[in-house]
Parts: structure tokens; sequence; C-alpha cells
């Protein structure tokens, strides 16, 4: 039990039961969590989800505004006293995939799933806010509850920050649930943690003609060869080996299907993951320098398009080891320090400007199955434990940032 005393500022001697109340709140999370998981929506359609995010908090008394960024929203909690002001942050889009779980509250939304836990994610920070209304008085300062669209595409963070969601705001902190872990484990490590992750698509020209005669055109197809064989020098040559980066080629599109023409045009599509800014703009230039040089050494051309990602998930390395402190109350040695992972997340457009902590709580029970990674169409994940204890924790560490 942790009668949680210190966090509440200049009320020392209040106790409150924060463990006791969450579990009262287990039916309200599991019905909400469900019907999220029943009721999916894409990155920026996630209207109904919002809506009814919208009306939870509006209930408990916080002061919502909804639509920003179209299908985001913020819930601001204003303690009984003044002080500093902290960000929790949920997302609440889902992926495009058919769901193959079976389960009760499976989607009922043709080709579109809960597969990455936001369904989790959403109802955790709902129901922070449901404890913290209960306890509003002896909260000092404003808690204040993100709900960003779209991460799957890493386009609604930035919109939300644009909206002055961040204004006045001192720390920030959320997490991802997360099916590597089993459930009751957290994880968490200071410094970079998620890579940046940057979408490009290179497009070569040369000269189409019989497949029969390449001396008369430019074989595009050949020359995609080279360069997807030359960017793999990037990272294995031209990075120091202790950086950590990746550049992947993930589609290959030429020609319409035939065995003799060559093509006109060649396309690549790929991914570059970094975690240190410096390496990023190297590497999106020695992209493009690589591929135009390679192409125009054999006589064709290259340009490239950028869907710049979010920048790399940077936790403060004083509230992330305040955050173990928290959480080494609450699950002991299943605490752990997770390695940086290379999937990124556009928390990091929040953690880049204002300091905190984004940590991941394991969500997994092979037992019943709902071990299955996240982006697979079986995926579910334990929410009877799991919603409780990350409630709990991003609760505590909520209340203990006000500080
Ligand atoms: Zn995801
Ligand atoms: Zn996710």
């Amino acid at each position: 039990m942790f009668v949680v005393r210190d966090m509440l500022l200049g009320m020392g001697t209040v106790a409150f039961d924060l463990k006791d109340r969450v579990q009262a709140l287990l039916p309200s999370m599991l019905e909400m969590r469900r019907d999220f998981h029943r009721h999916p929506e894409l990155a920026f359609q996630e209207r109904r989800t919002s809506a009814k995010l919208a009306d939870h908090l509006e209930k408990i008394g916080l002061e919502v505004t909804r639509n920003i960024a179209e299908t985001g929203l913020m819930a601001r909690l204003k303690g009984g006293k003044p002080g500093k002001t902290v960000m929790v942050r949920a997302d609440i889009d889902a992926l495009p995939i058919t769901e193959t779980t079976g389960a009760a509250y499976a989607s009922v939304a043709p080709g579109v799933m809960h597969a990455c836990g936001h369904d989790g994610h959403a109802t955790i920070a709902a129901h922070v806010a449901t404890l913290f209304s209960q306890m509003r008085d002896q909260i000092a300062g404003e808690v204040r509850f993100v709900f960003q669209p779209a991460e799957e595409i890493v386009q609604g963070a930035k919109p939300m920050v644009e909206a002055g969601v961040l204004e006045g705001v001192d720390r920030v902190v959320g997490l991802h649930l997360f099916n590597q872990l089993p459930v009751g484990t957290v994880g968490v490590r200071p410094g970079p943690s998620m890579a940046a992750a940057d979408a490009f698509t290179l497009t070569l020209h040369g000269k189409g003609g019989h497949a029969a005669s390449p001396h008369l055109a430019v074989d595009t197809v050949v020359i995609a060869s080279h360069i997807i064989v030359a960017l793999q020098t990037l990272v294995s040559r031209e990075t120091d080996p202790v950086g950590t980066s990746v550049v992947t080629i993930a589609t290959v599109t030429a020609g319409d299907g035939a065995h003799n023409i060559i093509p006109e045009v060649a396309e690549l599509k790929g991914t570059l993951r970094t975690f240190d800014p410096t390496l990023r703009e190297h590497l999106m230039r020695r992209i493009y320098n690589l591929a135009s040089g390679i192409a125009a050494a054999m006589g064709a051309s290259a340009e490239i398009s950028w869907r710049p990602g979010s920048p790399a998930v940077v936790n403060d390395a004083p509230l992330t080891e305040r955050f173990r402190g928290i959480a080494r109350e609450l699950v002991g040695d299943k605490l752990i320090e997770t390695p940086p992972v290379m999937g990124g997340d556009d928390m990091a457009e929040f953690l880049n400007r204002v300091p905190g902590v984004y940590f991941w709580v394991g969500s997994a029970d092979a037992s019943t199955g709902r071990d299955k990674p996240h982006h697979h169409p079986g995926f579910d994940f334990d929410d009877e434990r799991t919603l409780p204890l990350a409630t709990e924790l991003l609760a505590r560490t909520a209340l203990d940032f006000l500080k």
C-alpha cells in the first residue's frame, strides 16, 4: 500500500491512498479501454475517441479544449494551490491493420485496429485525471492532459505544440505500453531512448528503352541497384561505430511488370533512424549526395523528397532519476534500464522543448496469449493488470514532477 503524503505539497498530514483509489477505477478503465479498442480510428480521424475523452474530462470538472490539431484535445486541471505545470501526454490513434485477436472487444471498424496500445494510453491518462479530480484541493500547480492524434504517422504532436499546448509547461511525462516486457515490469533510460525517424523517397530519371538495346537507354534498375548497395556504406563506413543509425530501403519500384522494357523511372523509399542531430543532418545530406553522384556518373539524375519525422526521444537525466525512485517503490527490481530503440515517437516534439520522461510499461501476458508484438494483427495486452499499475505510476510521477 502506498500512502502518498510528501507528494502533496503543503498537505504533509493528508494521507491519500492512491493504490486503493486506482483499484476502484479498474471497472471504468476496462470499460473505456475496451470501448476504444472496439472503435479504433486512424490518424487525424479520432473524432469519436476525442469526443468521448472530452466528455469524460468535462464531467470530472476539467477545463477542456476540443479539436486541437483537428482531433486532439487538452484538459487542464488547476490544483487548489499555485505551483508548476506538468503535462501528461497520451496518443490516441490506431493503425490500418485487420484485427485477428478474436477478443470480445475486437475492432468493429474494418481494417482498423488498436495494435499499438494507444487505447490503453488514452484510458490511463483519462483516469489519472479522474484521480486528480478527486484530490484537486491537494494539488499545487496545474496538471495538463494532452491527447494527441496521429502518433503512428508522427504528425500529431507538432501541430499540438504549434497550437500552444506547451505554453507555461514546466515538465512533461508520458508512457508507452510495451509487449516486449511482461506485465509488472517498467523500463526507462536517461538520454536518447527512441530514434529520430525520417522517411525519404529517391526518384531516379534515366532513359527508357528496349531491354535488348541497353546501350540506347539509361537503365534506372541497374543504377538503383548500385545506389541501394552504396547507401549501406553510409552507416558501415562513414558513421562512427559508437554512433547508432539505420538506413533502410523498404520499397523499390521500377517498371510495370514487363520482361523487355528498361524503365525510365525508378523510385526508392526508405527510412533514416538516428539519435544524434548532427549525424541525422549529415546522413540526410549524404544519402542525397551519394545517390545523385552515382546517378550522374551513370547518366541519370536523382531527386529526393524527405518527410521529416520527429527528433529523437531524449529523457531528461535528473527527472529520469526521480522517476526511477518512484518506479522502484512500485515495482522493485522489475524496474529495468531499457536499451535505446530505433523506433520513433513524436513524444519527442514535446521532450525536445520541455524536460521530461517517457517510459515503458510492460504489458505482455504470455499465459493468455496477449504477448504479440506491437503492430501485429493479434496484438493485445493484459489490461486488467497493466492499466492500474500504469495509472498509479503515471499519477505518482506527475505529482512528483509538480514539485
Ligand atoms: Zn505504433
Ligand atoms: Zn505506439
